[in-house]
């Protein structure tokens, strides 16, 4: 009976995938979940029943709306494989169905949270309450922890977010930022909340490294590159260095310290003037980085 209970849980996890996409899709364009059912985004036909069946519909319809031909986008099946991992993924980590429910309701706000975040900007408060309530049932034997975390992760970024509007006359953090990290701190709990807060941002850094780099290189901001790459190196070599103990790597180690914090400072000084100057402004969506932190935790 196993492997038939498993099929169950993952026909569960493809249907869950499909709401998903409506949900995501609804997210973006403002409407109701429940109300249109689904249509062609292109003709405006209602899905017949046959043509909402997740994966198989997309694989009969050789990914084309059966009225316009208007190709179907890759995202709908994703999404439905990402909603059956979900679903499985929850029921081998979670021996209590009340557990494996609540990282069902996690992961995937956070997933439509992510996507909806990239794709617009768009962060809907509801889908982080649906996180916070369902990490304090996670949490459900130390809710206090749970609720300080909460607590303490909305109001760190809210500070942030207070300083970058008095020094830097702009917005570091938005309101969606402060609701993502307050989300996180509920299902990680008040004890762990700095180390996976500190693994979102360390997650930011590599996402939109890429990204800032062809800014920096495109605005000709040539020393600010250089201090970054030198900091970023230090900071790897002082990785390295740290599990390797004898007397002499101590004064190199130490002589690694001082540098980073120097391109570390230089780097600081030179990002603060780009900002006040208003040269560099890409806006750099935090939800990814926050929920794969928060899978990180759930693993
Ligand atoms: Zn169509």
């Amino acid at each position: 009976m196993d492997w038939f209970y498993w099929i169950l849980v993952g026909i569960m996890g493809l249907c869950w995938g499909s709401f998903l996409n409506v949900l995501i899709i609804r997210t973006l364009t403002q409407e109701s979940i429940i109300f249109p059912p689904s249509k062609c985004p292109h003709c405006g036909n209602l899905l017949l029943w046959w043509q909402k069946i997740p994966i198989i519909s997309y694989y009969i319809l050789k990914g084309k709306c059966n009225f316009c031909s208007f190709p179907i986008s890759i995202q709908y099946p994703i999404i439905e494989l990402a909603g059956m991992i979900i679903f499985i993924f929850a029921f081998i980590t979670n021996v209590s169905k009340v557990d494996a429910i609540s990282v069902i309701m996690i992961l995937s706000m956070f997933l439509v949270l992510s996507y909806t975040d990239m794709k617009s900007k768009k962060i809907h408060p509801i889908q982080t309450y649906i996180i916070m309530i369902a990490g304090i049932i996670f949490n459900r034997y130390d809710i206090i922890n749970s609720l300080i975390g909460g607590i303490m992760g909305a109001g760190v970024i809210s500070l942030f977010m207070i300083l970058g509007l008095k020094f830097f006359d702009r917005e570091t953090f938005g309101v969606g930022d402060i609701l993502l990290f307050g989300a996180l701190g509920c299902v990680v709990g008040f004890d762990k909340l700095y180390i996976f807060m500190l693994y979102a941002l360390l997650i930011e850094f590599i996402l939109i490294m890429p990204k800032y780099i062809i800014n920096l290189i495109r605005l000709q901001q040539l020393e600010t590159l250089k201090y970054l790459i030198l900091f970023c190196g230090t900071c790897l070599f002082l990785y390295f260095l740290k599990s390797i103990s004898f007397f002499g790597v101590k004064v190199v180690l130490l002589g690694v310290l001082i540098s980073m914090l120097y391109f570390g400072l230089k780097l600081t000084k030179n990002i603060i003037y780009l900002l006040k100057n208003a040269e560099i402004q890409s806006y750099c969506p935090l939800a990814p980085a926050i929920a794969l932190s928060c899978l990180f935790f759930l693993c």
